[in-house]
Protein backbone atom coordinates (compact mmCIF):
# COMPACT_ATOMS: atom_id res chain seq x y z
CA UNK A 1 0.00 0.00 0.00
CA UNK A 2 0.90 3.67 -0.62
CA UNK A 3 -0.10 6.85 1.08
CA UNK A 4 -3.54 6.59 -0.77
CA UNK A 5 -4.31 3.44 0.47
CA UNK A 6 -3.82 2.16 -3.53
CA UNK A 7 -1.78 -0.87 -4.06
CA UNK A 8 1.15 -0.78 -6.35
CA UNK A 9 0.86 -2.99 -8.89
CA UNK A 10 3.50 -5.72 -9.43
CA UNK A 11 3.35 -5.79 -13.70
CA UNK A 12 5.27 -8.08 -15.87
CA UNK A 13 4.79 -8.75 -19.54
CA UNK A 14 3.73 -12.02 -20.51
CA UNK A 15 3.13 -11.41 -24.54
CA UNK A 16 0.34 -13.51 -26.07
CA UNK A 17 0.03 -13.95 -29.61
CA UNK A 18 -3.60 -14.37 -29.23
CA UNK A 19 -5.63 -11.32 -30.46
CA UNK A 20 -6.38 -9.56 -33.09
CA UNK A 21 -6.72 -5.57 -33.98
CA UNK A 22 -9.92 -3.97 -32.10
CA UNK A 23 -10.92 -2.80 -36.14
CA UNK A 24 -11.85 0.66 -34.92
CA UNK A 25 -13.71 -0.23 -31.93
CA UNK A 26 -13.05 1.78 -28.51
CA UNK A 27 -13.67 -0.43 -25.62
CA UNK A 28 -15.99 0.79 -23.47
CA UNK A 29 -16.03 -2.29 -20.81
CA UNK A 30 -14.16 -4.17 -18.66
CA UNK A 31 -14.66 -7.77 -18.35
CA UNK A 32 -13.90 -9.85 -14.99
CA UNK A 33 -13.05 -13.43 -15.09
CA UNK A 34 -12.10 -16.64 -13.14
CA UNK A 35 -9.58 -18.67 -14.74
CA UNK A 36 -10.60 -21.83 -12.92
CA UNK A 37 -7.02 -23.12 -12.70
CA UNK A 38 -3.02 -22.31 -11.81
CA UNK A 39 -1.55 -19.51 -12.79
CA UNK A 40 0.92 -21.66 -14.77
CA UNK A 41 -2.15 -23.11 -16.55
CA UNK A 42 -3.61 -20.07 -17.13
CA UNK A 43 -1.10 -18.38 -18.63
CA UNK A 44 0.44 -21.74 -20.76
CA UNK A 45 -3.97 -21.93 -21.64
CA UNK A 46 -4.46 -17.89 -22.91
CA UNK A 47 -0.93 -17.98 -24.55
CA UNK A 48 -1.40 -20.94 -26.55
CA UNK A 49 -2.59 -22.12 -29.94
CA UNK A 50 -5.83 -23.73 -28.64
CA UNK A 51 -5.10 -27.31 -30.78
CA UNK A 52 -4.23 -28.71 -27.53
CA UNK A 53 -6.44 -31.23 -25.21
CA UNK A 54 -10.07 -30.76 -27.08
CA UNK A 55 -10.01 -26.99 -25.74
CA UNK A 56 -11.11 -25.29 -28.94
CA UNK A 57 -9.98 -22.15 -30.56
CA UNK A 58 -7.42 -19.42 -29.05
CA UNK A 59 -8.15 -17.52 -26.09
CA UNK A 60 -6.43 -14.65 -24.32
CA UNK A 61 -7.15 -11.95 -22.26
CA UNK A 62 -5.00 -8.96 -21.35
CA UNK A 63 -4.11 -9.23 -18.05
CA UNK A 64 -4.13 -12.00 -14.92
CA UNK A 65 -3.72 -11.67 -11.16
CA UNK A 66 -2.06 -14.03 -9.43
CA UNK A 67 -3.54 -14.86 -5.83
CA UNK A 68 -0.46 -12.74 -4.40
CA UNK A 69 -1.31 -10.20 -6.74
CA UNK A 70 0.99 -10.45 -9.46
CA UNK A 71 -0.33 -9.20 -12.37
CA UNK A 72 0.61 -10.42 -15.81
CA UNK A 73 0.25 -8.40 -19.16
CA UNK A 74 -0.63 -10.66 -22.13
CA UNK A 75 -2.44 -8.32 -24.57
CA UNK A 76 -1.64 -4.93 -25.02
CA UNK A 77 -5.06 -2.82 -23.95
CA UNK A 78 -5.15 -1.25 -27.69
CA UNK A 79 -6.09 -4.82 -29.26
CA UNK A 80 -8.69 -7.41 -28.83
CA UNK A 81 -8.36 -9.94 -27.12
CA UNK A 82 -10.08 -13.40 -27.01
CA UNK A 83 -11.47 -14.04 -23.79
CA UNK A 84 -15.33 -12.55 -23.78
CA UNK A 85 -16.91 -15.80 -26.74
CA UNK A 86 -20.43 -15.83 -27.37
CA UNK A 87 -22.04 -12.76 -25.51
CA UNK A 88 -24.24 -9.67 -25.22
CA UNK A 89 -24.35 -6.88 -23.50
CA UNK A 90 -26.03 -3.71 -23.66
CA UNK A 91 -27.42 -4.97 -27.42
CA UNK A 92 -23.80 -5.68 -28.54
CA UNK A 93 -22.60 -8.99 -29.59
CA UNK A 94 -19.21 -7.73 -30.28
CA UNK A 95 -17.74 -8.12 -26.87
CA UNK A 96 -14.31 -8.86 -27.48
CA UNK A 97 -14.11 -5.57 -29.66
CA UNK A 98 -15.57 -3.58 -27.16
CA UNK A 99 -13.71 -5.17 -23.58
CA UNK A 100 -10.46 -5.16 -21.48
CA UNK A 101 -10.59 -8.92 -20.01
CA UNK A 102 -9.33 -9.51 -16.77
CA UNK A 103 -8.96 -12.89 -15.43
CA UNK A 104 -8.67 -13.65 -11.82
CA UNK A 105 -6.52 -16.76 -10.79
CA UNK A 106 -9.15 -18.78 -8.68
CA UNK A 107 -9.97 -22.74 -8.55
CA UNK A 108 -13.46 -21.29 -9.08
CA UNK A 109 -16.69 -23.25 -8.83
CA UNK A 110 -16.54 -26.51 -6.76
CA UNK A 111 -18.65 -29.49 -7.35
CA UNK A 112 -20.86 -28.61 -4.50
CA UNK A 113 -21.73 -25.09 -6.19
CA UNK A 114 -19.85 -23.02 -3.60
CA UNK A 115 -17.31 -20.85 -4.56
CA UNK A 116 -13.88 -19.73 -1.71
CA UNK A 117 -13.60 -15.83 -1.12
CA UNK A 118 -10.79 -14.19 -3.29
CA UNK A 119 -7.66 -13.96 -2.19
CA UNK A 120 -6.97 -9.85 -0.32
CA UNK A 121 -3.53 -8.85 -2.42
CA UNK A 122 -5.49 -9.92 -5.69
CA UNK A 123 -8.73 -8.00 -4.77
CA UNK A 124 -6.09 -4.90 -3.87
CA UNK A 125 -4.21 -5.56 -7.59
CA UNK A 126 -7.73 -5.81 -9.07
CA UNK A 127 -8.46 -2.52 -7.92
CA UNK A 128 -5.35 -1.32 -9.02
CA UNK A 129 -5.52 -2.17 -12.15
CA UNK A 130 -9.17 -1.87 -12.71
CA UNK A 131 -8.97 1.80 -12.00
CA UNK A 132 -5.66 2.14 -14.39
CA UNK A 133 -7.83 1.14 -16.97
CA UNK A 134 -10.90 2.58 -16.38
CA UNK A 135 -8.79 6.14 -16.41
CA UNK A 136 -7.24 5.38 -19.63
CA UNK A 137 -9.80 4.25 -21.61
CA UNK A 138 -12.11 7.06 -19.92
CA UNK A 139 -14.71 4.39 -18.44
CA UNK A 140 -17.25 5.38 -16.03
CA UNK A 141 -18.11 2.90 -12.64
CA UNK A 142 -20.98 1.02 -14.51
CA UNK A 143 -18.54 0.07 -17.46
CA UNK A 144 -17.29 -2.69 -15.47
CA UNK A 145 -19.19 -6.73 -15.60
CA UNK A 146 -18.50 -9.95 -14.90
CA UNK A 147 -18.32 -12.48 -17.78
CA UNK A 148 -21.56 -14.02 -16.23
CA UNK A 149 -23.15 -10.99 -17.00
CA UNK A 150 -22.56 -10.68 -20.90
CA UNK A 151 -22.83 -15.07 -21.26
CA UNK A 152 -25.67 -16.00 -18.66
CA UNK A 153 -26.58 -18.83 -20.73
CA UNK A 154 -23.11 -20.45 -20.38
CA UNK A 155 -21.00 -18.69 -17.78
CA UNK A 156 -20.63 -18.89 -14.10
CA UNK A 157 -17.34 -16.17 -13.13
CA UNK A 158 -16.68 -14.46 -11.53
CA UNK A 159 -18.59 -16.22 -8.94
CA UNK A 160 -20.19 -14.59 -6.08
CA UNK A 161 -17.72 -14.34 -3.93
CA UNK A 162 -16.10 -11.06 -6.10
CA UNK A 163 -16.97 -8.46 -3.66
CA UNK A 164 -18.96 -6.33 -6.14
CA UNK A 165 -20.14 -3.97 -3.12
CA UNK A 166 -16.38 -3.18 -1.87
CA UNK A 167 -15.45 -2.75 -5.42
CA UNK A 168 -17.82 -0.30 -6.28
CA UNK A 169 -16.89 2.15 -3.01
CA UNK A 170 -13.87 2.47 -4.81
CA UNK A 171 -15.54 3.51 -8.24
CA UNK A 172 -15.44 0.21 -9.95
CA UNK A 173 -18.85 -1.23 -11.00
CA UNK A 174 -21.95 -0.24 -9.27
CA UNK A 175 -24.00 -1.43 -5.96
CA UNK A 176 -27.16 -0.60 -4.80
CA UNK A 177 -29.14 -1.21 -1.49
CA UNK A 178 -33.12 -1.89 -2.05
CA UNK A 179 -36.04 -2.15 0.24
CA UNK A 180 -38.53 -4.77 -1.08
CA UNK A 181 -41.71 -3.28 0.30
CA UNK A 182 -41.95 -0.84 -2.28
CA UNK A 183 -42.21 -3.29 -4.31
CA UNK A 184 -45.69 -5.59 -4.89
CA UNK A 185 -46.37 -8.04 -6.69
CA UNK A 186 -42.95 -9.38 -8.84
CA UNK A 187 -43.70 -10.05 -12.31
CA UNK A 188 -41.26 -11.30 -14.63
CA UNK A 189 -42.44 -8.41 -17.83
CA UNK A 190 -41.27 -6.16 -15.14
CA UNK A 191 -37.82 -7.78 -14.29
CA UNK A 192 -36.83 -7.92 -18.19
CA UNK A 193 -37.48 -4.14 -18.26
CA UNK A 194 -35.17 -3.14 -15.72
CA UNK A 195 -32.70 -6.38 -16.66
CA UNK A 196 -32.77 -5.07 -20.39
CA UNK A 197 -32.11 -1.37 -18.96
CA UNK A 198 -28.94 -2.28 -16.85
CA UNK A 199 -27.89 -4.14 -19.84
CA UNK A 200 -28.31 -8.15 -19.38
CA UNK A 201 -29.21 -10.03 -23.11
CA UNK A 202 -32.89 -10.96 -21.99
CA UNK A 203 -33.92 -10.85 -25.29
CA UNK A 204 -31.12 -13.27 -26.58
CA UNK A 205 -30.54 -15.72 -23.25
CA UNK A 206 -33.03 -17.77 -21.45
CA UNK A 207 -34.93 -15.48 -18.83
CA UNK A 208 -34.04 -17.55 -15.67
CA UNK A 209 -30.08 -17.66 -16.59
CA UNK A 210 -30.72 -14.23 -16.61
CA UNK A 211 -32.14 -13.60 -13.32
CA UNK A 212 -29.50 -15.90 -11.95
CA UNK A 213 -26.37 -13.95 -13.45
CA UNK A 214 -28.19 -11.12 -11.90
CA UNK A 215 -28.54 -12.43 -8.63
CA UNK A 216 -24.58 -13.61 -8.34
CA UNK A 217 -23.67 -9.87 -9.05
CA UNK A 218 -25.84 -8.24 -6.68
CA UNK A 219 -28.07 -10.60 -4.48
CA UNK A 220 -25.25 -13.68 -3.79
CA UNK A 221 -26.88 -14.96 -0.75
CA UNK A 222 -30.07 -16.45 -2.69
CA UNK A 223 -29.47 -17.62 -6.51
CA UNK A 224 -32.09 -19.26 -7.56
CA UNK A 225 -32.96 -17.43 -10.36
CA UNK A 226 -36.82 -16.54 -9.15
CA UNK A 227 -37.71 -13.05 -9.70
CA UNK A 228 -38.58 -12.35 -6.22
CA UNK A 229 -39.82 -8.83 -4.67
CA UNK A 230 -36.11 -8.87 -3.35
CA UNK A 231 -34.91 -9.29 -6.54
CA UNK A 232 -36.73 -6.77 -8.82
CA UNK A 233 -36.43 -4.50 -5.95
CA UNK A 234 -32.61 -4.58 -6.51
CA UNK A 235 -32.93 -5.07 -10.92
CA UNK A 236 -34.43 -1.03 -10.23
CA UNK A 237 -31.91 0.42 -7.99
CA UNK A 238 -29.67 -1.04 -10.19
CA UNK A 239 -31.05 0.65 -13.54
CA UNK A 240 -31.41 3.78 -11.53
CA UNK A 241 -27.62 3.48 -10.61
CA UNK A 242 -26.29 3.69 -13.85
ZN1 LIG B 1 -14.71 -16.09 -18.02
Amino acid sequence: MNVTGKQTLVMKDYPSGNWRERGGVTPTLVIIHYTAMTCEAALARLCGTGDKGGQGGRVSSHYVIDEDGTTYRLVDESRCAFHAGEACWRGQRDINERSIGIELVHEGHRHDGGIDPYAEAQMGALESLCLEVMARAGMRASDVWGHSDIAPHRKQDPGETLPWQRLARKGIGIWADADERHVGGASEAQARDALRAIGYGVDVYPFADVVVAFQRHFRPSRVDGVVDASSLALMRAIADAL
